[in-house]
């Protein structure tokens, strides 16, 4: 067992109340992993003002040079990546190749934003006058929070906190409370890479008193959050109460459509991909399977099957293909979300009790005959349950796709060009796909929801960090 510490101004320090809280292993829920701090509101408050004392120098630093950090960073991460991933696995479930792809993807996130040291800029615009300049510049925002869920526990810190410090802005870290071990071996690679004390800053504990003290901070000038729809709307109320910039990620219930004309096995392939890789907890997981009247008996049946062939197990042994819930609370949730279809009158395919000893495993489940209007067909229940929900046409189909208050990913599996693109023009959804899983992300691609599935302010990831980053301070001046 690991005793960890928080990291505020360059020092390693416990909690002030020198309170804490343990994490376990998923897989074995006898096995502590760590202690760490249950970071207070004043231990938050002081986070962030040594994030506010290093921001002037760390901005004042040129932007290459903060992109080598960020490369030398992503160098660290390579020599560490096998001892991460199994942390990672250890910790959040899914499994090692799960958990080493997500690894790579963080180190991926720090190479493209320490690229980025080389392309901030701004725009040269046409003066009115001679001898006369007229530009705009981007300039970091300051302090930035950002908040994170444990379900990507390195890939989400890591594409908030590589943008915020390229464009210069000094961090306060708040990871989940189940997975802060994975978030801290990110934060010591980039200590290690040179990062100057007091710009980047961990803090943890629990979401209401550290989260909340930071989006109650009139200090931080940018929170990004990444989570549930209801910790979102709480902390957007708060800071937007001192006029912080605030980009919200949060839940989905995303639909993957199955014209009659697809291919069957792909079709399979992508709603076992979507629905239980990663356990199903993942924001873009399928958890809507639409499928039109001709195919829908053949495609539940061979989904149904799918699911039962699927090993389940502690995601460090070779062949297990789906890892256990996060936490007996998040089974507890899935087991619930079962009673309830089952209440509705949906029916059962596959799955729906626990599976193995000492973990909090669940077997891959599948529903049909789901209505859309239950609860099963409008709830976010990230874990590895799918609602199959029966459609007459395409029209049908993309009705019930787009009745949900969710909008964050959505795909559909057919050969026809013209459903597919029909289905692309009026979804209602921020990554919509075709012949692709929900699931599954370019770093280099924007991301984010539309409707309740994000703030709908600014998008995540590739150029789009930018916008969230920086802010553009616009230039005149006169030389005649
Ligand atoms: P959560 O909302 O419970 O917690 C997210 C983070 O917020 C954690 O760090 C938590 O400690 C903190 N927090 C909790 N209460 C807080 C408060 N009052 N003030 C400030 N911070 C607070 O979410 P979770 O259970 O960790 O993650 C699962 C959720 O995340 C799902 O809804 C999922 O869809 C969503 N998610 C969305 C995306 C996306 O990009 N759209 C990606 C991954 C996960």
């Amino acid at each position: 067992m690991e005793t960890c510490k928080n990291l505020i101004g360059g020092e390693w320090v416990g909690a002030s109340d020198h309170a804490s809280f343990e994490t376990r292993n998923p897989a074995c829920a006898d096995e502590v992993l760590a202690v760490f701090p249950s970071a207070t509101a004043a231990d938050a408050a002081q986070a962030a003002a040594a994030a506010a004392e290093a921001f002037p120098a760390w901005a004042a630093t040129p932007a290459p040079a903060r992109g080598a950090v960020l490369f030398k960073a992503a160098e660290l991460l390579t020599e560490r990546l096998g001892k991460v991933a199994r942390t990672l696995t250890r910790e959040e479930g899914k499994t090692l190749a799960e958990a080493t792809g997500e690894v790579v993807r963080a180190r991926d996130i720090l190479r493209y934003y320490g690229g980025e040291g080389w392309r901030l800029g701004g725009d040269l615009l046409p003066a009115n006058a001679p001898h006369a300049m007229l530009y705009s510049r981007r300039e970091p925002l300051g302090v930035v929070a950002a908040i994170t869920p444990w379900n990507f526990p390195i890939a989400i810190p890591t594409w908030k906190i590589a943008p915020a410090l390229v464009y210069g802005n000094a961090v306060v870290f708040k990871p989940a409370s189940a997975t802060p071990l994975t978030a801290l071996r990110l934060v010591e690679c980039l200590v290690d890479a040179g990062l100057p004390a007091g710009v980047l800053n961990l803090v943890t504990g629990a979401g209401s008193v550290t989260g909340g003290a930071l989006a109650g901070d009139p200090v931080v000038r940018g929170l990004t959050f990444t989570g549930s729809r209801d910790t979102g709307s709480r902390i957007y109320s708060r800071a937007t109460e001192h006029y912080a910039r605030v980009q919200l990620e949060m839940g989905g219930k995303n639909p993957t459509i199955v014209l009659d004309d697809a291919d069957l096995e792909l079709a399979v392939k992508l709603a076992v991909m979507g629905g239980f890789s990663l356990t199903g907890q993942s924001c873009t997981a399928t958890s809507r399977v639409i499928v039109e009247e001709g195919i829908a008996d053949r495609f539940a049946a061979a989904l149904a099957e799918a699911a039962n062939a699927l090993n389940v197990g502690d995601g460090l042994e070779s062949g297990v293909q789906m890892g256990p819930a996060v936490s007996e609370e998040q089974l507890e949730t899935d087991l619930d979300y079962v009673r309830i279809g089952r209440e509705e009158g949906a029916e059962l395919l596959a799955g729906g009790g626990r599976a193995g000893d000492g973990g909090h495993f669940l077997r891959p489940t599948v529903f049909d005959g789901v209505d859309v209007h239950s609860r099963l067909a409008q709830e976010e229940i990230f874990g590895p349950v799918i609602g199959i929900v029966r459609a007459r046409d395409l029209d049908d189909a993309i009705f019930k796709a787009n009745a949900v208050g969710y909008g964050l990913a959505a795909s559909i599996c057919t050969n026809d060009l013209r459903r597919a693109m029909t289905f692309v023009d009026r979804i209602e959804a921020g990554v919509v796909k075709v012949n692709e899983p929900t699931t599954g992300l370019a770093l280099q691609a924007p991301f984010g929801g539309f409707k309740q599935s994000s703030a709908n302010t600014f998008k995540e990831q590739g150029p789009a960090a930018l916008d969230f980053y920086t802010r553009t301070k616009t230039v005149y001046i006169t030389y005649d």
